[in-house]
């Protein structure tokens, strides 16, 4: 396949690192799922924007007047990218993380949470970390299967759809990169009355999103992983929930009055809409970005991109097979869909010296270990008794036969197919 023409150019396309032998060779970023390179088309809109950039809302001058239009707009066109329905919310957060932390907060007093026990810890954890209810449901091995589990166990739920229930679901593994029936079991969801909310940080990066046509209630991303720079995400959905809410933060900006009482308290209304969620001046430059990556990505075309990443894919797996000594990971089966992230073990070889090899020797940058998903990784090892490690702590063990650690290789736009070749030659 051709290489991407602008606007899906990334930066770093011309950096070069220093092998082993002394050679120099171009750095072949294959780490898209933990940070993607940035689009060239949202850092020259980013430096375009810079000297204009003020701090937003209330500010008198033209330049905070102008950043506050901007910084609006930047909320209208992520709602067009996720295609929002009318009254949906856009609160700009710093990152996924930082999205579902906040719904976590925001969910109604009771709430009962349902997950797979498969999900990045961003998307398992905030919710027992919040004091609600959890039901982690084991670790499905089909679609079908994961449809029937939330089915019974909603049913099974002694608090009843009278209770406020949500789903918290990742659209596509970020071990795996294999694809969830989100439409599917947002419907069992809404059948028994649960709410459902989409960790998107690997899904929107790859595919078109549609909140309307999935008719999810909430969904979450990261900038940084779809081509914009670090520090901003969003969390886009429902406003009723959002709404009632304390507000995430404490201070200015989402306080709509202030006023000394007589007792001596201080009484403060909140805004209701995304500003009750965003106190604290914003990252402006961070939205900006978001909104031209989206921009782009549109004018792209994500199917043309999901297209070329396909044959990337197909490169990729039919080139692993022929490798007997490599096994790639998988809940779902062979012929699973994927975004273009996979994980796998080579037998006989310990997946931090297999990563470090590819870099020193190859110039390709990997990832290894277990992912920020302990649970899925340890199943999908058939390693769940081993003692727990760090988020992506190197492996303890010298060269073996079993691997408590795996390998995972990502891209997306701006992947030459070089990058893939080179990566099936080492491997
Ligand atoms: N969910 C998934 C599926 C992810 O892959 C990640 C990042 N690895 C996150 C959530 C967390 O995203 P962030 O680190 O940007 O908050």
């Amino acid at each position: 396949p051709a290489a991407f023409a602008e606007p899906l150019a990334v930066l770093g396309s011309e950096v070069e690192v220093p092998l082993v032998s002394g050679e120099k060779v171009g750095y072949a970023a294959l780490d898209y799922a933990a940070s993607a390179p940035a689009l060239r088309r949202v850092w020259d809109d980013v430096a375009a924007y810079a000297p204009y950039y003020g701090s937003v809302h209330r500010g008198a001058g033209y330049l905070s007047q102008l950043s506050t239009e901007l910084y609006e707009q930047s909320r209208q066109a992520v709602a067009d990218f996720l295609d929002l329905r009318e009254g949906d919310q856009v609160v700009f957060t710093r990152a996924t993380t930082d999205s579902l932390n906040l719904l976590a907060g925001a969910v109604p007093a009771g709430t009962r949470v349902f997950a797979f026990e498969t999900e990045h810890h961003a998307s398992l954890l905030p919710w027992q970390q919040a004091g609600l209810a959890v039901t982690y449901l084991r670790a499905p091995r089909s679609h079908a299967e994961a449809v029937a589990a939330l089915d019974a166990a909603l049913a099974a739920d002694p608090a009843g759809p009278d209770a406020p229930r949500l789903l918290c679901v990742t659209g596509a593994s970020n071990v795996t990169g294999e694809l969830w029936p989100i439409a599917e079991l947002t419907g069992t969801a809404h059948r028994h009355g649960a709410r459902v909310v989409v960790d998107a940080a690997q899904l929107a990066p790859h595919h078109r999103v549609s909140v309307r046509e999935l008719d999810v209630d909430w969904i979450a991303f990261s900038g940084h992983k779809l081509y914009a720079p670090f520090g901003a995400g969003v969390l886009a959905g429902r406003a009723d929930w959002l709404d009632a809410a304390e507000p995430y933060l404490a201070g200015g900006g989402a306080s709509r009055t202030v006023a000394r009482q007589a007792d001596g308290s201080v009484a403060v209304e909140w805004h209701r809409g995304p500003a009750r969620h965003e106190a604290g001046s914003p990252n402006v430059i961070g939205a900006y970005a978001i909104a031209s990556a989206c921009r782009a990505l549109t004018e792209a075309g994500l199917d043309a991109l999901r297209e070329r990443e396909e044959l990337l894919i197909e490169r990729l797996t039919e080139g692993l097979a022929a490798v007997p000594e490599v096994r790639v990971l998988s809940l779902f089966g062979a012929d699973a869909a994927r975004v273009g992230v996979l994980s796998f073990v080579v037998r006989g070889w310990n997946s931090s010296h297999f990563s470090a090899a590819l870099s020193a020797e190859y110039g390709i940058g990997v990832r290894d270990g277990l992912f920020c998903a302990h649970p899925l990784v340890r199943t999908l090892l058939g390693s769940e008794d081993t003692a727990p490690s760090e988020c992506g702590a190197p492996e303890p063990s010298l060269p073996g036969e079993r691997s408590l650690n795996a390998i995972r290789v990502s891209f997306g736009a701006g992947t030459p197919l070089e990058h893939v070749d080179r990566f099936l030659a080492a491997v």
